[in-house]
């Protein structure tokens, strides 16, 4: 099967990687030539715009940054609807504004072309293994058309709903994970600055009601769980700066459905200050290195 993907970025190279080793052929586009040579390099065929690539194919990947690139990459001129045949299928990965889906899928609606929105968890470790949480927005039997694909690219696929209900599901998950990052570091923080050792808060944590994925698998304090970013300098991973955008994107889809949230906008702002001191493109655990507590000394 042919599959046309459009953004080949940190995700969508070893996406394409993985699909071209499953037996698909891969015509890719990118904005950024390093990043379509590098696609090309896993075996794809490189095309000049996101019209083409979806022109010579069965079904369209697409993998972009955020809300404005899907809708650029699907509707500007040049873009996905232009080439894509009737009753084809669109496959947005990204992770977006569910109104962005549900914009992008009604305007392909009109042209008979068919949209899922399909985020992922797992970042590029789990797009490298394949090993990618899949969560599908969509009608049931365009799921099945691009079953094939999707486990290509990851273990767990989950049918949320319709057009749009897959990002809300990824929101609703890096609102959780963002959000724990944030507390868990803050009580790491709070710990050591009282002569506790990280280890052993750790074991308690572990085994008490405090404990959490991003303390099991992503422990911000250095040295204590091997797979964790910050042994690596806290090289992503899932940089600060993505944490901060879902973050958004959830404190708007909250406001738009006038659902009072609190700590969501706390969490981003602390991400964002943490960006702004040069943390943004570092694993978003690296938000503990930015939390160091004042000297206490007045300023001068
Ligand atoms: P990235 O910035 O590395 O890659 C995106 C690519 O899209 C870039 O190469 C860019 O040049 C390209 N692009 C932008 N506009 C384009 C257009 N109009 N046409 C063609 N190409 C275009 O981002 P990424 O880390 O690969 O993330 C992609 C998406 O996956 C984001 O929505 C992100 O939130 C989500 N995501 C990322 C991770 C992660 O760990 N990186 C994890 C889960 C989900």
């Amino acid at each position: 099967m042919k599959i046309g993907f459009i953004g080949t970025g940190a995700m969508g190279q070893p996406m394409v990687a993985n699909l071209v080793k499953n037996g698909f052929s891969v015509v890719a586009h990118d904005i950024v030539p390093a990043a379509l040579a590098a696609a090309v390099s896993h075996g794809a065929t490189a095309v000049g715009s996101a019209a083409e690539a979806a022109k010579a194919s069965e079904i369209v990947i697409t993998m972009l940054p955020s809300s404005s690139h899907v809708v650029r990459a699907y509707l500007a001129e040049g873009g996905v609807l232009e080439g894509v045949a009737s009753g084809r299928l669109c496959v947005d990965m990204s992770t977006v504004e569910p109104g962005t889906s549900r914009l992008v899928a009604e305007t392909a609606r009109r042209r008979g072309v068919r949209f899922m929105d399909a985020p992922v968890s797992g970042g590029v470790p789990g797009a490298t293994a394949a090993t990618l949480a899949i969560m599908v927005g969509g009608e049931a039997a365009d799921l099945e058309e691009a079953r094939s694909v999707l486990a290509a690219l990851g273990k767990n696929i989950i049918h949320v709903g319709p057009v749009g209900s897959g990002e809300v599901a990824k929101l609703c998950n890096n609102l959780v994970a963002g959000v724990a990052m944030v507390a868990v570091s803050e009580a790491f923080r709070i710990a050591e600055a009282f002569g506790l050792p990280a280890r052993v808060l750790t074991d308690v944590i572990a085994k008490s009601s405090g404990n959490t994925w991003a303390m099991e698998h992503n422990h911000p304090v250095p040295g204590l769980v091997d797979t964790a970013a910050s042994n690596r300098g806290y090289a992503p991973g899932f940089t600060t700066d993505l944490m901060a955008k879902d973050l958004g994107l959830a404190v708007n889809a909250a406001r738009e459905q006038r659902v009072p949230v609190v700590v969501a906008p706390a969490a981003q702002q602390i991400l964002r200050l943490a960006s702004s001191h040069g943390y943004g493109r570092k694993d978003f655990s690296s938000v503990y290195a930015f939390m160091k507590p004042s000297s206490g000394e007045a300023p001068v």
